[in-house]
């Protein structure tokens, strides 16, 4: 999984910690009629780095707190390195965490944000410094320690939580959309940044988000949460081509939804017939779910179908197509043979040869509404 062997960077007592496992074990929470976890079981490996996605409200940062100790659950139970934590409050429980934004002291500078845990724990002052500078290092951010939270970008203070997270050298990193305030750009670099941290470290970290393309792109495995219960938990490309439920389909990248009948083991969509995908779903009036690279766009001056816009990003081209019925769809195309799509061209749209997922009508509706 996450046997970095290269491991270079970090402090050194940070980097020879293996991660811990963690178990969840049906844990259950509810706030008066709201049931914010559902009987949630979930195993992160040690090391490992384990997104938690879903839509919010999904019971993300009840599922972190529950973790960190900053909530207590009805039922179930926490599990780290096999031991039972359920009860431990959450200063004997050996986490960092970083959060959403605007967490540091704002009073504090840097250095002193970063070394606040180790004061709290009565460090010799010495250490505080020393462990201060190093942590600033680590996150690129050494030349800053005497500066104010405020004298800082967005991105940067959440460099400075992370550091202030780590510096009392946790075995397990908690992060709750520690990304979600920033600008894009400063977003995909910060996950990176992070992701490489924790590889360098090898410590089990759990990573709560809303934003699929985040979880997909820095996480080992990625458990999609819906109603206080996990949908599916699998590494990224598992989930993207596998989804396990129609929720998860839709939820995670970008799905199109194509009106299709079922019989015989077979989807019949867009005019033609795929083998199906997963499990009949049932009714004969479904929904084909296709992904954008999945179709085939072709332009055809007798084709009942019509490019309604085109976007350009780089190699590939997303052509949105309203087809004969008023469906619309998007097709990804490599750029350099999108050149007579524009918009009102006649085309044809066909599925690529690969089996095909098909849902219920309804159901694919209520994952859309649920998301
Ligand atoms: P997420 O982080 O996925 O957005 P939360 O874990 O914060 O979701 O919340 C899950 C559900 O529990 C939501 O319906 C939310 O309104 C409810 N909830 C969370 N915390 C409280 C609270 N302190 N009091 C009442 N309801 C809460
Ligand atoms: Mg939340």
């Amino acid at each position: 999984m996450t046997a970095v062997s290269a491991r270079v960077a970090g402090p050194a007592d940070l980097r020879d910690r293996p991660g811990v496992p963690i178990r969840l074990d049906g844990l259950t929470r509810r706030y008066g009629s709201v049931v914010a976890l559902d009987g949630l079981d979930l195993d992160i490996a040690g090391g490992e780095f384990l997104a938690l996605l879903g839509p919010s409200g999904c019971g993300k940062t009840t599922a972190l707190r529950a973790i960190a100790g900053f909530d207590q659950p009805d039922g179930g139970r926490v599990l780290v390195d096999g031991r039972d934590v359920t009860g431990v409050p959450a200063s004997k429980r050996d986490m960092g965490m970083v959060f959403q934004a605007y967490s540091l002291f704002p009073n504090l500078t840097v250095a002193e944000n970063v070394a606040f845990g180790l004061r709290v724990r009565r460090r010799p002052k010495t250490e505080q410094t020393a462990r201060a500078a190093e942590l600033l290092d680590l996150v690129g951010l050494a030349d800053r320690a005497a500066r104010y939270p405020h004298q800082l970008s967005g991105g940067q203070q959440q460099r400075v939580a992370l550091a202030r997270a780590l510096a009392v050298a946790p075995q397990v990193l908690l992060l709750d959309e520690p990304l979600s305030a920033l600008d894009a750009q400063v977003r995909v670099q910060l996950r990176e940044e992070i992701r490489r941290i924790q590889l360098e470290l090898g410590i089990t970290t759990v990573f709560v988000t809303h934003d699929q393309a985040e979880a997909l792109s820095v996480a080992d495995r990625v458990g999609v949460l819906r109603s206080g219960r996990l949908e599916q938990v699998d590494t990224p490309d598992e989930l993207y081509e596998r989804p396990a439920t129609a929720f998860v389909a839709e939820f995670v990248g970008t799905m199109n939804r194509v009106p299709a009948t079922v019989s015989g083991g077979e989807v019949q969509l867009l005019g033609v017939r795929r083998p199906l995908a997963g499990p009949a779903p049932g009714p004969v009036e479904v929904v084909a779910l296709v992904r954008p690279e999945a179709l085939v766009v072709t332009a055809d001056p007798t084709g009942p179908a019509r490019v309604v816009t085109r976007t350009f990003s780089g190699a590939s081209t997303r052509v949105l197509v309203a087809l004969a019925d008023g469906t619309e769809v998007r097709v990804d195309v490599p750029s350099a043979t999108s050149g007579d799509l524009t918009p009102g061209a006649a085309v044809v749209v066909t599925p690529a040869e690969r089996a095909v997922l098909a849902v219920p009508a309804e159901a694919a509706a209520q994952s859309r509404a649920g998301a």
